[in-house]
């Protein structure tokens, strides 16, 4: 059904309406659930129609540039419009626009592909399963977890262990891994066999009045360790974290936090998953956040700046002592997607790696970019609004207060950042707002010219946030 609006008319051709706003927001008004949102409020407001990306900045339907502060999802690590990986992704469509990977098959991009993800990952993490998204790796990792604890005699051993505030997507068994309960209650989750403990690893919010930073982290480890005790250790598979925690409110671990907690899975054989959705790919430095805070995980799983967000495309990767056990089973590994592999996608983020590579993104330039980026982020902390800022790589945050000393927060909750980030979308940057925290992820390959307007425009948008609130 179309809307009976006068505005829909369907035959027009596309091109034409590129800048016609009012024709799309309605056609998305009558047909498009959008993620996260309360749709009558949108609905209301209506959607900004973005139309064009190029290097670090996007294009609205009005022709306003907006210098993208969040890399899309904080995945387009090379930035918006590479003419290459455009050529790549065509060459590939003419060569082999799809094959799968089920039947005794594999496809050139698809063995590249693994061979050098399975270099860059860290020590035994050597082999990969593919499928499209964050939250399918996540769903595969913890099938292919049970799985290789009942091939190890061991099928009582199925709880996964995860945190509060984490974020590990939103299919059934990630939107369980997850530990916000507004992505829970509705749905009624989380699965059995997930368990989430407290406290989430961030000092500035968490840490007790006299502790310092090396006591909460021995008290956050701590309570992984009694929740193990309290299952029981022959009844807990696997811990999931990210090395720094993302969409629950970029949340960065105590000194000697991922230490602690590496040494209590090892002692009581729990398997250590890396969710490296955001991590991955340079975007703490490394190749992956793993390698930035110096633990060794058992399983890790990728997605976002693996394409740079140009393909849909995701993966596990498994070290080898679970995979051999999988291989080396006479059962049928009954799991896998139509397009585990796709061979367009692979092509992409095989290029994309490459690049990564090539640029020196991950390496000495991305090195140069994030010094640059994390004092432009704290020069941020001299201005009366921001309580804290913190950052690591190309990642940052900023907690907007009302009074620096006390922490205190303005009410409502959320207020603040919502308006801060409405002044920073009418200014020509975009920065998320996850309650009063601000967050900041821009492309790798964003430059220092290009970083000073991102730092200039944001102050201007905290001047008129502070102006507002203040009134
Ligand atoms: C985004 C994200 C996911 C989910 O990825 P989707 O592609 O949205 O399914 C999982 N884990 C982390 C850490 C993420 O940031």
């Amino acid at each position: 059904m179309t809307p009976d609006n006068g505005t829909t008319s369907h035959s027009a051709p596309i091109m034409d309406q590129a800048h016609d706003t009012t024709h799309y927001q309605a056609l998305d008004n009558a047909h498009h659930l959008h993620p996260f949102s309360v749709h009558h409020e949108l609905r209301q407001q209506n959607p900004r129609v973005i139309t064009k990306g190029k290097g670090v900045y996007l294009w609205d339907s009005e022709g306003n540039r907006i210098i993208d502060g969040m890399a899309g999802l904080w995945c387009t690590q090379i930035g918006f419009g590479v003419e290459e990986l455009a050529d790549i992704a065509s060459d590939a469509i003419k060569s082999l626009s799809y094959y799968n990977t089920f039947f005794q098959t594999t496809t050139p991009a698809v063995a590249d592909l693994s061979a050098l993800i399975a270099e860059k990952t860290p020590a035994d993490l050597n082999q990969l399963f593919f499928a499209s998204s964050g939250s399918e790796a996540n769903d595969s990792a913890i099938k292919f977890i049970w799985y290789y604890w009942n091939l190890k005699g061991k099928p009582r051993k199925k709880a996964i262990i995860s945190r509060e505030r984490a974020y590990h997507g939103t299919t059934i068994g990630a939107a369980s891994l997850t530990g916000l309960p507004f992505m829970h209650d509705i749905f009624d989750l989380p699965l059995p066999n997930i368990h989430h403990i407290g406290p989430t690893p961030h000092y500035y919010e968490y840490g007790n009045e006299n502790e310092s930073e090396a006591d909460f982290a021995a008290r956050c480890a701590k309570s992984l360790e009694d929740k193990i005790l309290e299952l029981g250790p022959e009844n807990v598979a696997a811990f999931i974290g990210e090395p720094v925690m993302g969409a629950g409110g970029l949340m960065i671990p105590p000194e000697g936090y991922w230490q602690q907690i590496e040494a209590i899975c090892r002692k009581y054989n729990v398997l250590l998953w890396s969710d490296e959705v955001i991590c991955g790919f340079g975007r703490t430095g490394s190749w992956f956040g793993c390698q930035t805070y110096g633990f060794m995980p058992d399983i890790m799983t990728m997605a976002k700046g693996m394409s740079s967000g140009y393909v849909p495309i995701s993966a596990v990767a498994l070290n080898d002592e679970i995979a051999n056990t999988i291989v080396q089973s006479n059962d049928e590994m009954a799991h896998g997607f139509t397009y585990s592999g796709h061979p367009v996608a692979c092509s992409v983020a095989l290029r994309n790696i490459q690049l990564l590579e090539e640029m020196e993104l991950v390496g000495a330039r991305g090195d140069k970019t994030s010094a640059c980026f994390q004092a432009g982020l704290a020069s941020l902390e001299s201005h009366p609004l921001v309580g804290q800022t913190r950052g690591v790589g190309m990642l940052g945050a900023l907690e907007l207060v009302k009074d620096k000393d006390s922490k205190k927060r303005f009410e409502p909750d959320g207020h603040a950042g919502a308006t801060c980030r409405h002044f920073c979308f009418s200014s020509g940057v975009i920065m998320r707002a996850v309650g009063d925290t601000m967050f900041l992820s821009p492309p790798l390959v964003i430059t220092e010219n290009e970083l000073d307007e991102m730092f200039s425009l944001i102050r201007k948008s905290l001047d008129k946030t502070y102006a507002v609130l203040n009134e």
